[in-house]
């Protein structure tokens, strides 16, 4: 059976990603990022695979206890933290560290009357959206301390432009992060994938690395290749019906495409509710049987019309890839006005490995 679109993941590729983590930062413990059902990757696929990383990172508690049902054994970090008391209580049975951010969370850890359980004290150094404000800092620590059900406690923080190394914020928070973590004495967590190439500093004792684990670039004008990471998911599908249209001759809704020429024009079998970006305006790339092409006209529900132009040997049920090992998912991106964080994770709908 010939299959439509569909994404398949290398999981190799997944592993000889977390290899160059582990090159570039080797002296820090890797918490991988796998939220959002690892970055539309399947989320128990990637933790079994990535057997060596020190921990995971969640953003709820849902997508903890699905890793600790199907046996993973690592630490296991909870990026929003708990909710309320019974997802405190749920955290501390299952052995999750959360991330406390917020007051009341503070005080549902001291009313705590029984259990252990180890934190994350995260810190707002710029990114102003989890994290206590500095001010408070160095109270709510001791207050932490404190806690006779906390049995350990580190320091975390979050960049806010770490795709972009020269921006001005980055070492202002790293400083200030730096400044507390020398104070408190604390284990550290506060690069992410950007973070920990493009600062040493960063790295502190654990890294939290997502997106370059699935092989897309962190960083703004350095491609995925040059950083030597490999893409892990490549979509593809296929081409299922061709047409000769005439010179001027719209192609697609809102007929704003018209044929310069006449040409012939490939129409494949994925669109928007596939997971392909409805954005991706005509001109974005793709290949069709190995060759470059381009996206026409606007994309629909579950097409995509392309030019055929160049590919005069073209064929029904031609394979077509819309991202992958040829062609970068981050260029594809660029395309659609987007980062390719948005595009993998919109494709949990046709993943089929
Ligand atoms: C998602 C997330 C990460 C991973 O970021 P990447 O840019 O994908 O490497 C790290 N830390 C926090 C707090 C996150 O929310």
């Amino acid at each position: 059976m010939i299959r439509g679109a569909h994404a398949i993941i290398d999981l190799a590729a997944l592993s000889h990603n977390f290899q160059r983590v582990k090159q570039l930062a080797p002296n820090s413990k890797v918490m991988a990022v796998i939220k959002a059902d690892a970055y539309g990757h399947g989320m128990l696929q990637v933790a079994k695979t990535l057997s060596d990383a020190d921990g995971f990172a969640v953003a709820c508690l849902a997508e903890a206890r699905v890793l600790r049902e199907a046996g993973i054994t690592q630490a296991i970090t909870v990026l929003q933290g708990f909710r309320d008391a019974d997802e405190l209580q749920a955290m501390i049975s299952q052995r999750l560290r959360p991330v406390i951010h917020q007051h009341w969370q503070l005080e549902l850890l001291e009313r705590l009357a029984q259990g252990e359980l180890e934190i994350w004290f995260k810190v707002n150094t710029g990114m102003g959206r989890l994290g206590f404000a500095l001010e408070q800092a160095g109270d709510i620590w001791s207050r932490l301390q404190a806690c006779k059900h906390v049995s350990h406690c580190g320091l975390m923080s979050h960049f806010a432009n770490a795709d972009e190394p020269d921006h001005a914020l980055n070492s202002q928070q790293l400083q200030c992060f730096q400044q507390l973590a020398q104070e408190f004495a604390a284990e550290t967590t506060l690069a992410n994938s950007a973070g920990l190439i493009a600062f040493d500093q960063a790295q502190g004792d654990w890294v939290r690395p997502g997106i370059m684990l699935y092989g897309s670039s962190p960083l703004i004008g350095q491609t995925a290749a040059e950083l030597e990471l490999k893409p892990v998911m490549q979509l593809k599908s296929r081409i299922i019906a061709i047409n000769h249209l005439s010179k001027g001759q719209p192609v697609g809704y809102g007929s704003n495409w018209l044929c310069p020429q006449d040409m012939p024009v490939g129409v494949v079998g994925i669109g928007y509710g596939d997971g392909y970006p409805r954005h991706a305006r005509s001109g974005t790339p793709v290949w069709i049987a190995g060759k470059p092409s381009q996206l026409l006209g606007r994309v629909s529900m579950d097409m995509i019309t392309v030019d055929l132009r160049n590919i005069e040997q073209a064929q029904i049920g031609d394979e077509v890839e819309l991202w992958g090992n040829t062609l970068s998912v981050d260029e594809v991106a660029q395309h659609a006005d987007t980062i390719s964080y948005e595009l993998l994770c919109n494709m949990k709908a046709c993943r089929t490995s």
